[in-house]
């Protein structure tokens, strides 16, 4: 059988399925497991034929790592800790459970389990991302084309176990894509070299059992379904709006109608998300709420939801924004690689009628700026401010907003999407610089937040001072930003009688 190192990875061989792959056997041999159908089905090749994959007969050189959201599937979790856990018991194969230790990454990453005999699945860390996400008031995004909360919960969590566990040393990633997903190993293996040579040393290097046996999505479930003898459901967190790469929509609302408390959480959750940005369902242009009331099915999990909303402690939250003006190509152009004018009238260099009609400090909105010295605005950075002013029962939220819309004619708006009411007291107007000023009705739990110097800009931007209700406490304390200082911190979690303890 023909040797394959890890440099000719994509240079697969032309027949088998299943080749035999001898890796370096040098180090240790990292799986990152996600309880889906691809690191399951590598997980179960691991065990029948160690030696094909480069691993000790014995397996010792084997580590699984899981990285718990808190937010899996229960029948992912039940399927795992039934079918996968007891064959890894057998062959005394280590299963690391790993989760955030806090919100912040200075808080470290909790290390829930580390044994060869896991007995299941943990079904939450100290906190989870859910718990993060409503606190935050929000749906799990993407930021530069990745997925921030995988990021974070995930890869973060991985990285500094690794770091830990094999300082200098290097060892082998093994990683789930299947035959239909080279491009994004291909994108793997760059980043990978790209950060070995950042390093000045190797790492990890990262190895595709899947793609090595040309197995696609389907042969991987069905390798599964037929070692295992029970079909594998998808792995993800509830609410995950990814869910076209996770799981089908038809699969994902079965799922939702089958746990419709798990769909009533996250259905609340993307309804507060709306409640303080129209913008932020869960599917950007269709919100998870819509998609389900299209299938009569779904018609318990909707009304779930909607007792959910009855029975949950309410807040009324006064949500502002401040959305800036970027630089524009004509602003780059006349001003340079740094302008800290009104970048709207930026069209061309300024006159000496700009100075004396709009000076530096004196350029805001209201600047009616000379005729033809301002080029088309192009929206920049959104500040978002967001304090709790009322917390109660729901029907008296309702009424509240309502009577303070009516009391002061303000517009009483319901969004398109959400058709969540809004009393606007400030609204955008066209072009950037722009504020807007509302109140809404929502369930409580998200934490007041905006940036240090965010009164003062809505001051500069609005003449307004501060919010128009008080808010119910302080802001939180601006935490410093804690730096790790470039040492993971690992936390090794305690558990007797049930109870995990975390250090
Ligand atoms: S499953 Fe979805 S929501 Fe969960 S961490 Fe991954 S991308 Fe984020
Ligand atoms: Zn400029
Ligand atoms: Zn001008």
């Amino acid at each position: 059988m023909p040797a394959l190192a890890p440099s000719t990875l994509f240079d697969l061989p032309d027949t088998s399925p299943d080749p035999a792959v001898f890796a370096a056997p040098s180090g240790i041999t990292v799986l990152s497991y996600g309880l889906g159908a691809d690191s399951t089905a590598i997980l179960l090749k691991f065990l029948a034929h160690p030696e094909r994959y480069g691993l000790a007969p014995d397996l010792s050189d084997l580590v699984v790592v899981h990285a718990v959201t808190g937010d899996e599937w229960p029948d992912s979790l039940d399927y795992v800790d039934r079918l996968v856990l007891p064959r890894l018991r057998r062959a005394g194969v280590r299963l690391v459970q790993i989760a955030r230790a806090g919100r912040h990454d200075a808080d470290g990453v909790v290390v829930l389990d580390d044994s060869r005999s896991p007995r299941a699945i943990f079904q939450q860390g100290p906190m989870r991302l859910s718990d993060e996400l409503r606190e935050a008031g929000t749906v799990p995004q993407i930021a530069s084309g990745r997925r921030t909360c995988s990021l974070r919960w995930k890869g973060f969590c991985l990285d500094q176990w690794a770091a830990a566990e094999f300082g200098g040393a290097s060892f082998r990633r093994v990683i789930g894509y299947h035959y239909g997903e080279l491009g994004r190993a291909e994108k793997d293996t760059r980043i990978q070299r790209l950060l070995n040579a950042e390093a000045g040393r190797t790492i990890c290097e990262p190895f595709y059992p899947l793609i090595l046996a040309r197995q696609g999505r389907q042969e991987v479930e069905d390798y599964v379904l037929e070692h295992l003898g029970e079909p594998i459901r998808k792995s993800y967190c509830a609410m995950c709006p990814f869910s076209g790469v996770c799981a089908s929509r038809s699969a994902h609302e079965q799922r939702l109608r089958e746990h419709p408390h798990i769909a009533a959480d996250v259905l609340r959750m993307e309804h507060v998300s709306m409640a303080l940005n129209e913008r932020s369902s869960l599917y950007g242009s269709a919100s998870l709420y819509r998609r389900l009331t299209e299938d009569g099915r779904n018609r318990p999990v909707l009304r779930a939801f909607e007792e959910s909303l009855d029975q949950a402690p309410y807040a009324i939250y006064e949500v502002r924004r401040i959305f800036f003006a970027a630089r524009t190509a004509d602003c780059r152009e006349h001003h340079g690689r740094s302008c800290r004018s009104a970048k709207w009238w930026c069209r061309r260099p300024r006159t000496e009628q700009c100075r004396a009609d709009h000076p530096d400090a004196g350029f805001e909105p209201w600047c009616p700026g000379a005729a033809g010295c301002r080029g088309a605005a192009a929206k920049g950075t959104a500040w978002r401010s967001v304090r709790t002013v009322w917390e109660g029962g729901r029907s008296t939220a309702e009424h509240m907003v309502r009577e303070f819309a009516r009391e002061h004619r303000f517009p009483l708006r319901r969004g398109e999407m959400s058709e969540i009411e809004r009393a606007h007291y400030l609204a955008t107007a066209d072009g950037y610089p722009a504020a807007a000023g509302y109140v809404v009705a929502a369930p409580a739990g998200v934490r007041d937040k905006q940036r240090q110097n965010f009164e003062a800009a809505w001051t500069r931007h609005t003449g307004e001072i501060g919010s128009r209700w008080t808010p119910l406490r302080e802001l939180p304390p601006q935490e410093a930003r804690r730096f790790t200082g470039g040492k993971p911190l690992i936390r090794q979690a305690r558990t007797l009688g049930g109870v995990t303890f975390i250090p």
